[in-house]
């Protein structure tokens, strides 16, 4: 496709991806010793080694099990929940519909729970809601879903303290939020189970794969027993449960491991490049952040900006400003449609303020990875600058 010449205004060549894997160096080192010592299987010591840096890295005595996928995570979980047919299970509208899918694998019934703004994640006072009317319904719903959105801390002392307050078990979806923490304590650690992704895209990756982890240390071996086929102990495959393929593979595994030496350092790129949009757009009321509440820190994913249009100096709006960056091979996205208003959550139970339904009309993830470069970043500016004034 050489022949084919457009004109950009960009200095650099090559698509600029939303967030791309961005390796650390060591990953095939770990990979090559899993060839080397034939561990070429969904068990072995780099899945082990990654269960026991994911624990350290997130403190506070949890367990994990690494899986093949955040989703896989989510759907064992809801399982090691009891969760049953026919039962309520609330979920934070405003997420990637794989926090909600495997509510449905259960044959249980989704309502969403809108946001509030100051964090983008469930409100409180919306949750309590549908827990309070459910039970008035005779249906008490049976778990909460919660999501730290783009890695932003969802508000998880008014969010575990409502589900004590009427013994129901919180899920924390920390598929985007590894590194991020309230007052020191990781997201991952909240929740009576929590799920990872390792997704191409997320802060760190394995290329596909996640994790469930909780401080009760019997319920992970649990999930590791129901993820590997639900083999009894027996010389021959006995089975007194339905069991899954969900392990992570070692090889996987070894590229976890490689990425876990980098994490900090990813989380301070990430947090760099939502400072250098920061200071991009500071001047400009038509572009609002998220910004962090009092001892609340995001690992900054994706850098995420509110654009109205009723305020900028030229009625710039959100998909103008995504399109032109397309146009320059940059990629830009959305935010999150919310899950009340998706086609195959049609007709389910949901409790809205409007806030995820404003944030979807407005929203745009920026570029965002770790590994952009200064030059790919100054090409981004000079885009933004050039649509904007
Ligand atoms: C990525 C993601 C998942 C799913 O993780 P996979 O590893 O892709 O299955 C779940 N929830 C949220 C919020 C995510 O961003």
């Amino acid at each position: 496709m050489e022949t084919l010449e457009i004109k950009l205004t960009r200095k650099t060549t090559g698509k600029i991806w939303l967030s791309s894997p961005h390796m650390g160096g060591k990953e095939e080192a770990f990979v090559s010793e899993a060839f080397a010592t034939n561990w070429i299987a969904p068990l072995g010591p780099n899945v082990n080694g990654l269960e026991e840096n994911l624990a350290n890295y997130l403190g506070g005595g949890v367990s994990v099990a690494a899986l093949s996928s955040g989703t896989a995570a989510i759907h064992l979980g809801l399982i090691l929940l009891g969760i049953e047919a026919g039962d309520e299970v609330i979920c934070q509208s405003m997420t990637f519909s794989a926090s909600a899918n495997p509510i449905v694998y259960m044959g249980a019934n989704p309502v969403f729970i809108d946001s509030e703004e100051a964090t983008w994640n469930m409100n409180p006072l919306l949750l309590e809601k549908a827990i309070t009317e459910g039970i008035a319904a005779g249906k008490k719903p049976k778990a909460i879903i919660v999501v730290h959105l783009y890695g932003m801390p969802a508000q998880m002392e008014q969010i575990c303290s409502i589900a004590n307050k009427y013994g129901i078990p919180v899920l924390e979806d920390a598929a985007e939020a590894l590194g991020s923490s309230i007052n020191g304590q990781k997201c991952g650690t909240f929740g009576d189970i929590a799920v990872l992704s390792f997704n191409g895209n997320k802060i760190i990756t394995t290329s596909g794969g996640g994790a469930l982890i909780s401080k009760n240390k019997a319920l992970v071996e649990k999930a590791k027993f129901l993820a590997t086929q639900a083999r009894d102990n027996a010389p021959h495959y006995e089975h007194s449960h339905i069991g899954y393929n969900y392990r992570m593979s070692n090889i996987c595994a070894g590229i976890g491991r490689g990425q876990m030496l980098v994490l900090e350092e990813r989380v301070k790129q990430r947090r760099s490049v939502y400072q250098f949009y920061y200071d991009l757009f500071s001047s400009n009321p038509a572009i609002a952040f998220l910004p962090e509440l009092t001892g609340f820190k995001s690992n900054r994913w994706l850098t995420t900006v509110i654009i109205d249009p009723a305020v900028s100096s030229n009625g710039i709006t959100r998909e103008e400003l995504r399109m032109a960056l397309e146009r320059e091979n940059i990629e830009s996205r959305p935010l999150w449609k919310p899950m009340h208003l998706q086609p195959v959550f049609k007709g389910c139970k949901n409790y809205t303020n409007g806030t995820s339904e404003h944030l979807f009309d407005h929203g745009l993830c920026l570029p965002s990875g770790s590994n952009l470069t200064k030059e790919q970043l100054s090409d981004i500016r000079t885009i933004i600058e050039k649509v904007m004034s």
